[in-house]
């Protein structure tokens, strides 16, 4: 029997795995490029299972590090029932990629896409709301990921309103903080569009704010970069804050309630069978069984006969 590498990146070069390697290893290279595995991240992981090296070495659950996969659902929030499953790796990036195979795989098979999609902020990346609101035509209940929020107590990002048809940020103050304060021949050139740009107050009103230490403290205007789809991240905000998202997230907890159902009832805290498709088989009987106890609640009452 051929020795099977012990160095992770000897297990991504395909040509050192033997034909006769274990399935769960076989497995691991076929989803290599899948975007709920391998695809998902080009970090290396720090460790990986010889025994099964498509699973997670994960700390994400607060505790001791283990490996692990992780269980997706997509559900119809109406009743619970579990419209497809997918097992991918422990990592954000991969669970991003799962929903997407899913929304697509469900569409494919029974024709039914989600008019909106309620997840919490791991979903919510620039990518992935331009890959719902604008590919698919979703509206997304998910909180967005925002790195311009600021520590320091000064004003963020957030603090200032954005005024879509005057293609310009709104200061606390009032004041203007434009991209460009000429005006272009070609009105295109000033047009609003989805790519990054910088906005700037002007440096006489920021000189005599009452606001500056609170604004910009250090440099002698404030200036604001508005994101390559920010317009998209906006209308994700609108969707979080409109008075449909509470319902949204409440419904959500579903498949919370199925995750927790899932482990306490049904024991499936730890897995049995290795490898991709082994995982892949468990979480499909899993949901099954959930989904036929479900539906035997839906079902209504016969009449007992006799
Ligand atoms: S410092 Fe400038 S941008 Fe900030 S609040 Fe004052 S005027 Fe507005």
């Amino acid at each position: 029997m051929s020795r099977l590498p012990s160095n992770p990146e000897d297990w991504a070069a395909r040509e050192a795995a033997p034909n006769d390697a274990p399935r769960a290893v076989r497995e691991y290279l076929d989803v290599l490029d899948d975007e709920a595995f391998g695809a998902a991240s080009e970090v290396k992981p720090k460790f990986t299972a010889h025994a099964d090296p498509a699973s997670q070495w994960t700390a994400a659950r607060k505790g001791p590090a283990f490996f692990a996969y992780s269980d997706n659902y997509l559900i119809d929030t109406d009743h619970g029932i579990i419209m497809d499953v997918d097992a991918s790796r422990s990592i954000r990036q991969a669970e991003v990629g799962a929903m997407r195979k899913m929304i697509d795989r469900t569409e494919e098979r029974f024709g039914l896409k989600p008019d909106w999609v309620a997840a919490d902020t791991a979903y919510g990346s620039s990518d992935n709301l331009v890959w719902l609101t604008l590919k698919r035509k979703i509206l997304p209940f998910i909180p967005v990921v925002d790195h311009s929020k600021r520590k320091d107590g000064t004003w963020s990002r957030s603090d200032f309103t954005w005024d879509e048809d005057n293609d310009q940020y709104i200061c606390p103050e009032g004041k203007e903080l434009r991209h460009t304060r000429r005006n272009y021949s070609d009105p295109a050139r000033n047009a609003p569009g989805l790519k990054a740009k910088n906005y700037g107050a002007l440096k006489s009103d920021c000189q005599n704010c009452p606001s500056k230490a609170k604004c910009c403290p250090n440099t002698d205007t404030r200036r604001i970069r508005r994101e390559e789809y920010e317009i998209v991240r906006d209308f994700a905000r609108y969707c979080v804050a409109s008075e449909y998202n509470p319902t949204a997230q409440k419904r959500r907890k579903k498949v919370e309630m199925l995750f927790a159902h899932l482990k306490r009832i049904l024991g499936l805290g730890r897995l049995r069978l290795r490898g991709p498709c082994g995982v892949q088989d468990e979480f499909t009987l899993a949901a099954t069984a959930q989904n036929l106890r479900k539906l035997a609640k839906l079902k209504p009452l016969m009449p007992a006969t006799g």
